[in-house]
């Protein structure tokens, strides 16, 4: 950490004096807690944001989603793209209508697909990149002007830039080249069409490298974006260095925009990404998790298939309020797991999202209530991990 330019800026921020896209309520510490804006509604940070990649968070109705208290949901260009298509979605009224939820939804830009899918590759220059889809095999091309151009038929309510993420461990030249390229590229789709009252978020690059995460956000930032995502992080590092990368790309960001940590949602994570600032954040850990037949719990990470749960008559966590563990017990979601009956795997996602979005809500109340770093050690200790890196 060379410096940190967020806490200076902050002091000069007169709390609930901001643009219209971002209204921060309170800060503690370096966490915060405030209100992104969008055409669909409020969004109270810092917000956990399930995944809807293929226009549906798998097998949860939105009905539900709503119910959970879910405040955005995230879909995805990339999958969209190809089925059924941004024209077919446009046509039967944007992504909201097609899929039936009426809340805030962010759409990422297709990035993240095409450069972690890295054996389907074939040419990155300058203008965009080719790759082959993974639908069909076909070489297809990404570029600013088709990121744009998608995400404003879908008509979500946050728009993300065309980024280059390198997974860890690449070298120094391939990840300046990145962020060389993902400034290119986000002033390129900066003004390009977007749907009406749509945001628009470029995506800060350069690993862990500390120098390249400064020079992305400083020059994503003269660009002036209605927010910034923190990407290129989550991909295969050891979590001390990531959380570590996570505040010194957060301190170049100006306090008054929104910032979006790109794939994280485990409740150690969610809290540990807080802590350095973030205000958003999405992954698809909880439902992937549910489909394993795992729940999330202040016990930690409970494996339905294990025999110990064979008989027994508690739900998945004691005082959770999610329909799974208002009607159920373990041992009736063991064997619906066990039998791969549908409803298992739905319970436990409903159940995985609920822990997640009332982690973070129960933060954000700490950070309103300025006890944010004693609710952050006794969550922690309740989930049985311990504190790494530097806040
Ligand atoms: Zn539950």
């Amino acid at each position: 950490m060379t410096l940190a330019p967020s806490s200076r800026r902050a002091d000069a921020v007169t709390l609930g004096d901001m643009g219209d896209v971002f209204t921060l309520g309170a800060t503690d510490g370096a966490a915060r807690a405030g209100t992104l804006h969008t055409a669909h509604g409020d969004v109270p940070t810092p917000a956990f944001m399930p995944v809807g990649t293929k226009a549906t968070v798998k097998s949860v109705d939105p009905v539900e989603l709503r119910a959970l208290g879910t405040p955005i949901l995230l879909g995805n260009s990339y999958h969209l793209h190809f089925r059924p298509g941004e024209d077919v979605v446009a046509e039967l009224g944007g992504l909201h209508a097609f899929m039936g939820w009426e809340g805030p939804i962010l759409t990422d830009s297709g990035g993240f697909q095409v450069f972690s899918l890295r054996d389907t590759l074939l040419q990155v220059d300058d203008d965009g990149a080719t790759f082959r889809s993974v639908y069909d095999g076909r070489a297809e091309r990404f570029t600013p002007e088709l990121a744009a151009r998608i995400q404003e038929r879908l008509g979500s309510d946050v728009a993300m830039c065309l980024d280059i993420c390198q997974p860890a461990g690449v070298p120094r030249a391939e990840l300046d080249e990145a962020v060389r390229r993902t400034t290119l590229w986000a002033r390129r789709q900066r003004d390009l069409p977007r749907a009406p009252g749509q945001l628009r978020f470029a995506i800060t690059q350069g690993g862990l490298d500390d120098e390249l995460r400064q020079r992305s956000s400083e020059e994503l930032v003269l660009l002036d974006f209605d927010g910034y995502a923190i990407g290129g992080l989550s991909v295969g590092e050891e979590r001390a260095p990531m959380f570590d990368a996570a505040a010194h790309a957060a301190a170049f960001l100006p306090a008054d925009k929104p910032r979006y940590f790109m794939g994280i949602g485990d409740p150690e994570g969610v809290i540990e990404v807080i802590a350095r600032g973030i205000d958003m954040f999405d992954c698809v850990l909880p439902t992937r998790t549910a489909r394993t037949g795992s729940a999330l719990s202040w016990e930690g990470r409970l494996n339905l298939r294990n025999a110990r749960f064979a008989r027994d008559p508690r739900p998945l966590d004691e005082g959770c309020r999610c329909p799974a563990c208002a009607r159920f017990t373990r041992a009736y979601v063991r064997h619906l797991v066990n039998q791969e009956e549908i409803l298992g795997l739905r319970l436990l996602s409903l159940h995985n999202l609920c822990f997640v979005i009332d982690l973070v809500a129960a933060a954000r109340q700490a950070i309103e209530r300025g006890t944010f770093e004693s609710w952050r050690a006794g969550a922690l200790e309740r989930l049985a991990v311990p504190r790494v890196g530097t806040p």
